[in-house]
C-alpha cells in the first residue's frame, strides 16, 4: 500500500495563513514516503474543545483500519486538544507552529506579561521595551483588552501545554533568521524542534492558485506583466488573506504607490477595504492605477515573490507572508495591522535589518499617509545594506532546500516512532 504502511495523519486549523503550512508540510512528507491522510473540519469552527470528541472518534477508526499503520499525529498546536487526544491514545503527536518561534515565546512569556504589568498594554508604555523579552516593544506584544486578557492567557497556557506531552514541535521558520529563539524553546520545553521553512519550496510545485477558504482564483496573467517589467522595479502589495482596512487608509496607499512612479502590483481582495464599493475611488486616482500599477483579486504570491523584476514587498507582515519574502529575498516594507504581525514586522525591522515600518495602526489608522509611502518606497529600492541582508537570507533558504537537514532529522525522527 501506499507509504509501506508508513501512514502521517495531518490535522490543519482552518484558516487561510494556518492551513497552507500544513498542507505543504504533508506534500514534503508524502514525498518522503509517507501516506498522508488529512483531517479537516467541515466548517471554520476554530475551537479546539469542540474538536476533541469527533478527532478522537476518528483517529480511533484510523487505527482500527487494518493496515493502516498511523506512526504519528502532525496538528497545529491551535488544536492542543488532538494532541493530547493522540498522546492519550498511544499515537506520537507533534503541533506544528504556523506562526515565528519567537511569538511561541511571547505564549511562553504570557503570564509574566501579566505578572509584571506589560499587558494590557497601557498607552503610556507603549514604547517601553520589554526587558524579559527584547527586542520586543510593548506595543508589538499580541494586544487585547484587559476584559479578554485572562481567557486568551488561558487559550495560550493550552496551546502550549499540550505540546509539552507531545514528541516535538515543528516550526515554519528558518533556522537563518530564529536560531536563537528555536533553541531557547528547545531548551526550555526539553522538546526536539524543527525548523521547516521554506515550506513553499521544499513542497513540490503545487496549486497555489486559489485561496483555500475562499472562491478566488489566483490572476496568473499578472506574472506575464511582470515579465515586461524591469528587473527589481515592481512594488508588489498584499495584506494576506484576513486584514481589511478603510477606504481613507486605502486611498492613502494608493497615491503613495502613485507618487512613487514605480510599476506596482497590488491585492485587492473583494474584503480588503470596509465598506468599499467599486467606482469609489477619488478623481484621478483610477487613472494613477492604470498607469502605473495592476490590481488583482488574489495573486500567486510565492511566484509573484520569486520574480526577478519584484524589488519590494508591502505586507502586513503575516508570518507566511514574511517567510517567504525572506526565502526569495524581498526586502520589506511592513504595515502590520493586528496580532502577530507587530512582532513580525519588529523581527524585519530591527533584528534582521531587512525591512522598514510604518506605523499605522494608531487610532483610526490616523499614520497612514500617502508621503510616508512614497518616501519608504524611495528608501528601500535604494538600501544596499537591506539588499545584501536579504541576499544573505535568501542563500540560506536555498541552502535549506539544498540540503533538506531539517527535513531529514524530522523524518528520522518519525521513522523512530
Ligand atoms: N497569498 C497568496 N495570494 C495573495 C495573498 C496571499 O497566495 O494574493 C498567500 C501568501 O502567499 C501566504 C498567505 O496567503 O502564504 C497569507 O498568509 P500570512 O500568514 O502572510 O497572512 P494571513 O492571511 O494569515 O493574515
Amino acid at each position: 500500500m501506499a507509504g509501506d504502511g508508513r501512514r502521517v495523519v495531518v490535522f490543519p486549523f482552518p484558516f487561510h495563513g494556518h492551513a497552507t503550512p500544513l498542507l505543504r508540510l504533508a506534500s514534503v512528507l508524502h514525498t518522503r514516503g509517507f501516506a498522508v491522510t488529512i483531517f479537516h473540519t467541515e466548517l471554520r469552527a476554530p475551537m479546539s474543545e469542540y474538536s476533541e470528541a469527533p478527532f478522537k472518534e476518528r483517529l480511533t477508526a484510523a487505527l482500527a483500519e487494518e493496515g493502516a499503520g498511523v506512526r504519528c499525529v502532525i496538528a497545529d498546536v491551535a488544536w492542543y486538544k488532538a494532541l493530547s487526544v493522540s498522546s492519550a491514545l498511544g499515537v506520537p503527536a507533534m503541533g506544528v507552529m504556523t506562526a515565528s518561534a519567537a511569538n511561541y515565546r511571547v505564549y511562553m512569556a504570557y503570564p509574566m506579561l501579566i505578572e509584571k504589568g506589560y499587558l494590557p498594554v497601557q498607552e503610556a508604555r507603549r514604547e517601553d521595551l520589554v526587558q524579559e523579552l527584547p527586542p520586543y516593544r510593548v506595543k508589538d506584544l499580541l494586544r487585547l483588552e484587559a476584559s479578554s486578557l485572562q481567557g486568551f492567557a488561558d487559550l495560550l497556557r493550552n496551546t502550549i501545554e499540550a505540546p509539552r506531552q507531545s514528541a516535538g514541535l515543528i516550526f515554519n521558520t528558518l533556522r537563518a533568521i530564529e536560531a536563537d529563539d528555536l533553541d531557547t524553546i528547545r531548551q526550555e520545553e526539553s522538546l526536539p524542534v524543527f525548523a521547516l521553512a521554506p515550506l513553499h519550496k521544499l513542497a513540490p510545485p503545487g496549486n497555489t492558485s486559489s485561496s483555500l477558504y475562499g472562491e478566488t482564483q489566483a490572476d496568473r496573467e499578472c506574472l506575464d506583466w511582470l515579465d515586461t517589467q524591469e528587473p527589481g522595479s515592481v512594488v508588489y502589495v498584499s495584506f494576506g488573506s484576513l486584514a481589511a482596512m478603510d477606504p481613507h487608509e486605502f486611498v492613502e496607499l494608493a497615491w503613495g504607490l502613485a507618487a512613487s512612479k514605480r510599476p506596482f502590483l497590488w491585492v485587492v481582495r473583494p474584503t480588503l477595504i470596509r465598506g468599499y464599493e467599486s467606482g469609489q475611488l477619488p478623481d484621478g486616482l483610477d487613472e494613477q492605477i492604470r498607469d502605473h500599477g495592476r490590481l488583482v483579486s488574489w495573486a500567486p504570491q510565492v511566484e509573484v515573490l520569486a520574480h526577478p523584476a519584484v524589488g519590494a514587498f508591502i505586507t502586513h507582515s503575516g508570518w507566511n507572508s514574511t517567510v517567504e519574502a525572506v526565502s526569495e529575498g524581498v526586502p520589506m516594507i511592513c504595515l502590520p495591522l493586528h496580532g502577530d504581525q507587530f512582532s513580525n514586522a519588529r523581527y524585519v525591522c530591527d533584528v534582521w535589518k531587512v525591512g522598514m515600518e510604518i506605523e499605522a495602526s494608531s487610532a483610526a489608522g490616523q499614520n497612514l499617509e500617502r508621503g510616508k509611502i512614497k518616501a519608504a518606497i524611495d528608501k528601500i529600492v535604494h538600501d544596499k545594506g537591506i539588499r545584501e541582508r536579504m541576499d544573505a537570507f535568501k542563500l540560506a533558504a536555498d541552502e535549506a532546500v539544498n540540503s533538506q537537514t531539517e527535513v531529514k532529522a524530522l523524518v528520522d525522527l518519525i521513522n523512530s516512532f
